[in-house]
């Protein structure tokens, strides 16, 4: 999985592909689906959520170019595979996940998997984590419409936030937004396809039964 990430991807990071090394996927993929949990998929999990494909786990976290010291807020915790990739990279993650089933089985699987350096949270993640914040890097792991502005303003100067933005619910574009001393700058990293973003500042609803 790592080779074709970084020759077929073209992921470079090197610690990112560590990361993406040293956790066993298949923990975080339901027992039935195992044989397929190092393909290049996306899989279905509970709740009609889905483990993102690992190459976009890769490319998100690359983009949020982290170095080892950040605090980093991720929105739509899921499975918690995400979440173990950006706990090997970071200090401190704090994660939000909206589905309480999902929330209390990332609790157990980051338990099980002796990580310390997590902190879960159910509920809805548009509004960010005010407490904890401000936040070196924001991933959002779940397509909204436009970007939620309580996580613009729970982001550290300097800091980086990765979010799917779409105008509908079937396809995104990845944005990384930086914050920078004169305001907020954004590029466009590309297509992709992500479940959507539940909550205040995301869909009211999801449509198609999603
Ligand atoms: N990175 C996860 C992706 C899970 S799919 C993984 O690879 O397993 C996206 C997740 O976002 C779903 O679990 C969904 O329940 C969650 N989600 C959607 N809207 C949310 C919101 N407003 N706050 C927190 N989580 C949300």
């Amino acid at each position: 999985m790592v080779e074709h990430l970084r020759h077929h991807y073209r992921i470079a990071d090197e610690r990112v592909l560590d990361a993406m090394n040293s956790v066993p996927r298949h923990l975080f993929v339901p027992e039935a689906l195992r044989s397929q949990a190092y393909k290049d998929n996306a899989l279905p999990i509970a709740a009609k959520q889905t483990i993102s494909q690992p190459f976009i786990v890769a490319r998100m976290t690359e983009l949020l170019g982290i170095s080892g010291k950040e605090r980093v807020l991720e929105i739509g915790g899921g499975s918690g595979y995400q979440t173990a990739i950006l706990a090997e990279l970071a200090r401190k993650v704090f994660t939000v996940e909206r589905v309480p089933e999902l929330a209390d089985g990332l609790k157990q699987m980051i338990r099980r998997l002796g990580i310390r350096n997590v902190s879960v949270r159910c509920g809805d993640g548009t509004e960010g984590w005010k407490v904890y914040a401000p936040f070196d890097a924001i991933l959002v792991a779940a397509g909204g419409p436009e970007i939620p502005e309580p996580l613009l303003n729970q982001l550290e100067t300097g800091g980086r936030l990765v979010i799917p933005i779409g105008e509908t619910q079937k396809s995104q574009r990845l944005v990384r937004v930086t914050r920078t001393a004169k305001g907020f700058e954004t590029e466009d990293a590309g297509p992709c396809a992500f479940v959507p973003l539940i909550g205040e500042h995301g869909w009211k609803e999801a449509v198609n039964g999603g």
